[in-house]
């Protein structure tokens, strides 16, 4: 018999499949509960009967984590993850620490088939969607981890910009941020969720009836169509026009504020007339721009922009009154941009 992923249900659909055991609904709450809180074994739900046990271990499996690799940062303790998957893929995560709290990076994707030019996380490709499970262990073990040597640890922001493209995979993406949202799931507020995604303009239709108020990110990084398709193939799909649209009537459905992500390339996006195009593009929207100076990385020859470049871009976004801020680069002694572990790892394994 196929047993099914437990981890992947909400609570109310475990009590709908204990009916078939005649147990009373509470004990599905108390599942629930152990399921986020490091319970990985039927065996250790210890208030429940014996042969409830037994018969939930013959319909049902725990997804357990394992991590294989972490680094931590000496200058600011962010730590990357690298964890394996039950078919021995890999997957990426990194936690980063603020005086407001932790926040996780994670991945949705097991590789990402968006093919944007500057990013390390696509260039192996794309292997499969992550469930909902093994995105949710990602939690999980860095609490665990963590709460080793601080009891208190908990993960209280969540950043869906690891490796894949979150709305590639909505429907398990969905139903994850709402097991994480819940009270006796690791109860972590929507609005400190934020959803990053390339620009798929027909999901950010769809997104918006969700009725979760959690903050999109949407990669934009050029300010015309031209420049943005050669840099994200997504863009030959659904070009600037459709993906603004689309996020105009998100805020005007939602009234949250989108940030768009642009990553500052040296020569490339970064000049003063890309400002301004970007300034006229945005005017007038309820939304934030977040600029990153690129994480320059092995597989192409993009550079970082200059301070100086940096500073008038900002100033030029600033003057037209656009909301805008510089990411504060964290874990640089460990290379903490997503995407590089894995690749390393895939690497030496072909080798
Ligand atoms: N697929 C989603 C989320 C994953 S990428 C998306 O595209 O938004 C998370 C963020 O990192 C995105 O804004 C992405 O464009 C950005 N990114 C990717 N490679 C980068 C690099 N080398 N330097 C800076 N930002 C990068």
């Amino acid at each position: 018999m196929n047993k099914t992923d437990i981890k992947s249900l909400s609570a109310e659909q475990i009590k709908q499949e204990l009916q078939r055991f005649s147990v009373p609904g509470f004990h599905a709450k108390q599942i629930f509960k152990w399921l986020y809180r490091g319970v990985d074994s039927f065996e250790d739900m210890t208030a429940l009967p014996l042969k409830l046990r037994s018969q939930l271990s013959d319909a049902f499996y725990i997804e357990k984590p394992v991590e294989i690799d972490s680094i931590t940062s000496k200058q600011d303790g962010t730590t990357k993850y690298l964890f394996t998957l039950s078919d021995g893929e890999y997957c990426e995560s990194v936690l980063l620490r603020y005086n407001h709290g932790n926040s996780a990076c994670l991945s949705t994707q097991v590789g990402c088939k968006m093919g944007c030019k500057f990013c390390a996380s696509t260039k192996a490709g794309f292997t499969r969607n992550m469930t909902v499970s093994e995105m949710l262990n990602q939690i999980d073990f860095i609490q665990r981890d963590k709460r080793q040597t601080e009891p208190d640890f908990r993960i209280n922001h969540v950043v869906l910009m690891g490796i894949g493209e979150p709305l590639d995979n909505y429907d398990n993406v969905i139903k994850f941020l709402r097991l994480i949202n819940a009270p006796d799931g690791f109860g972590i507020s929507m609005r400190n969720i934020s959803l990053s995604t390339c620009g798929v303009a027909d999901k950010i239709k769809e997104l918006e009836n969700e009725n979760l108020q959690l903050t999109l990110s949407v990669s934009l990084h050029a300010p015309n169509n031209e420049l943005r398709s050669s840099l994200m193939p997504i863009n030959k799909l659904f070009p600037i026009e459709e993906l603004l649209a689309a996020c105009r009537h998100y805020t005007d459905k939602t009234g949250r504020r989108i940030s768009f992500e642009y990553a500052l390339i040296s020569g490339v996006n970064d000049t003063p007339e890309c400002a301004k195009q970007l300034a006229r593009l945005l005017r007038g929207m309820l939304c934030h721009v977040n600029l990153i100076p690129v994480n320059e990385i092995k597989e192409n020859t993009f550079s970082r922009s200059t301070k100086e470049a940096q500073k008038v871009f900002t100033n030029i976004l600033s003057d037209s009154r656009i909301n805008v801020t510089t990411r504060r680069r964290l874990g640089d002694d460990i290379d903490a941009a997503c995407g590089q572990l894995r690749r390393e790892k895939l690497e030496k394994r072909r080798f």
